[in-house]
């Protein structure tokens, strides 16, 4: 039997060093220009990693993960761009279903299927869905993530009370920042709550070598004009403490 190690997969650096600073035992190898930090956090093994932007990028440091480092799960955590009403900034997405939004090799097979998968969207199995949902849904509830930003950042970024929403989410290699082409992809993919820009791809190698995985993503803009103008200063100053404690509440 493989013993229990968790892959700590991160899309944002802030929230790599908040992670990697509750590491106990810690090692580091680099890599193919990643660092992987090896250590354990309550006692459990972990390795911890910054993804890299992108779908390559981020499959590939996953793919490093699964082979080098043997993990037998998943957690990947970052930001996103809000698409669907449904979600606002500050709120927390976990993906019941992700799909590659850039993916079109049409006509010889369906818009969105995964080449040799037959697949469009990939789930997480459901045991590890419901305890990441139950997890965060705790987390909400006893307010522990908003009462680690500040009552002038919470004003800054008009948050009150961030909530948990499960639900699809559409990756590929593309920042939104207009609303253009958010309705563009509303239009094609109605169920889409929010976009970024690794989640799917990590889907898709965890379930080619059946690793449980979960998507967990803070919304950090709206994918419109704001976009850039929310983006950094969100993640510097409330998603990367938001991702911290998602992380240190899932590895328990
Ligand atoms: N901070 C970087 C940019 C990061 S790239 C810089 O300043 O150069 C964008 C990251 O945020 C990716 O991890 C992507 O998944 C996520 N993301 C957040 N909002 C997004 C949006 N509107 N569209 C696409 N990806 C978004």
């Amino acid at each position: 039997m493989t013993s229990k190690r968790i892959g700590i997969l991160g899309a944002m650096p802030e929230e790599i060093i908040g992670v990697v600073a509750l590491l106990k035992n810690k090692e580091e190898i680099v890599k193919g220009m990643r660092t992987y930090y090896i250590g354990t956090i309550n006692e459990i093994d972990v390795v911890v990693v910054f993804s890299r932007w992108g779908k390559v990028a981020s499959a590939t440091t996953v793919t490093h993960l699964i082979v080098e480092f043997g993990i037998t799960q998943l957690i990947f955590t970052g930001v996103a761009g809000g698409i669907s009403s449904e979600v606002s900034i500050g709120d927390i997405v976990i993906a019941s279903s992700l799909v590659q939004h850039d993916l079109d090799a049409r006509p010889i097979m369906k818009r969105f299927e995964i080449p040799l998968l037959g697949e469009t969207i990939l789930s997480p199995p459901k045991n590890i869905l419901d305890w990441a949902v139950e997890s965060i849904n705790n987390l909400i509830r006893n307010d522990d993530l908003i009462r680690l930003i500040s009552l002038k950042q919470q004003k800054t970024f008009s948050l009150s009370s961030p909530k948990v929403v499960v639900g699809q989410i559409a990756s590929g290699d593309q920042f939104f920042s207009n609303n253009e082409e958010k309705k563009n992809l509303l239009s094609m993919l109605p169920e889409v709550l929010c976009v970024e820009m690794e989640g799917a791809a990590v889907a898709q190698v965890c379930f080619e070598y059946k690793i449980p995985y979960v998507i967990i993503r803070t919304i950090s803009d709206e994918a419109n004009e704001n976009s850039i103008v929310d983006f950094n200063e969100f993640v510097t100053q409330v998603a990367s403490k938001f991702g911290v404690a998602i992380v240190q509440k899932l590895i328990q």
